[in-house]
């Protein structure tokens, strides 16, 4: 019988290279006790085996380095259900994406946000100095209890209720132009101080948040007008920065109750708001957006604000008409509009 209970890696602080992330069983030292942060079969249809990853700490790692350790029964039933139901999903298009169950699409990405922040636990902050401790502490995961159990429901049965959103996360799912030259096709960029990733899987970006819904509402009404058109990578790194943006702005800590029974595991999201009649959502500088756009796009300040607090923008033309993009056109050769 398997443990249908709630692992609690994180208050336990166990963590450990023989200790499967998502159950806490001890694993072997077999291929099969490992889990790829990024699935295999991406790492292969984009050729990023070799490619590497900027960690927090600046040092880079190939990405097929990034591996947890996880039990044979996570791994191969699990997982690996997860797995074939989103490859199958992303090869038919962003559109099979979005008819995949959300809370499925959810624990796929989680996988990825969480397996990440696991493999820093163990890779030393500074290399040459292993006393100096690890990218991510044990103490450091304690922000990510709840996003650990929301991860469980990948092995067992756990019922989430909100009044907010369908499932503890917001999640969109975007339609791309996809770049000629097969190494500009991927694109991954986290926050692990406010729970947000932006991926770009060649005809298909996905932007979360991993705020228990809370941007679900507001964001269905501003990305919506972007989902039914084929998006420039430009075009999608912008609404990747309102994401994040957002989500340093939000000023409320979400709270769950969680109840155990021999049925399953309730989950139930606090409304998001709480008590306060604070906005939950705090508005932002064209200023601090500049910066953002900036992290997002590459681009010098000039590029993403011509003129002082306007900001340019690559979703829109002067007149406020969506911007078709020609992805031929090389980026550096776009010249910015005020919006
Ligand atoms: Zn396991």
């Amino acid at each position: 019988m398997a443990n249908i209970k709630l692992y609690d890696a994180v208050r336990n602080h166990d963590f450990a290279e023989n200790t499967c992330f998502l159950c806490g069983a001890r694993t072997g030292d077999d291929d099969d006790s490992k889990e790829h942060v990024f699935p295999k079969w991406l790492l292969h249809h984009f050729g990023l085996w070799n490619k590497r990853l900027t960690l927090i700490n600046g040092t880079e790692i190939p990405y097929r380095m990034l591996v947890i350790p996880c039990c044979t029964q996570c791994n191969n039933t699990h997982l690996s259900q997860i797995e074939n139901t989103i490859r199958t999903a992303f090869l038919a298009g962003a559109s099979a994406l979005r008819g995949v169950d959300r809370e499925v699409l959810m624990l796929w990405i989680l996988k990825i946000f969480f397996g990440l922040l696991y493999r820093e636990i163990f890779l030393p902050m500074e290399r040459r100095d292993p006393a100096a401790g690890s990218i991510v502490t044990t103490e450091d995961m304690e922000q990510y209890q709840l996003l650990h159990y929301i991860l469980q429901a990948s092995r067992i049965p756990i019922r989430f209720s909100q009044l907010e959103s369908d499932i503890p996360a917001s999640l969109f799912i975007f339609e791309l132009k996809e770049p000629a030259n097969p190494n500009l096709r991927f694109d991954y960029k986290d926050d692990v101080a406010v729970n947000t990733l932006y991926l770009r899987m060649g005809k298909v970006g996905i932007l979360a948040a991993f705020d228990m819904g809370a941007q679900t509402f507001e964001g269905s009404h501003f990305f919506s007008k972007y989902q039914n058109h084929q998006l420039h990578p430009l075009q999608f790194e912008e609404l990747g920065a309102n994401l994040f943006m957002k989500a340093k702005k939000f000023n409320r800590i979400p709270k769950a109750m969680i109840a155990e029974s021999p049925s399953g595991i309730d989950f139930q999201v606090a409304p998001i708001a709480g008590l306060s009649t604070r906005p939950v959502f705090e508005k932002w500088s064209s200023e601090e957006m500049a910066e953002m756009l900036m992290f997002f796009l590459g681009y010098l300040r000039e590029a993403v604000m011509p003129v002082e607090d306007r900001l340019a923008s690559w979703l829109h033309r002067e007149d406020g008409s969506f911007w078709h993009m020609d992805i031929n056109v090389p980026p550096w050769s776009i010249t910015s509009e005020a919006s």
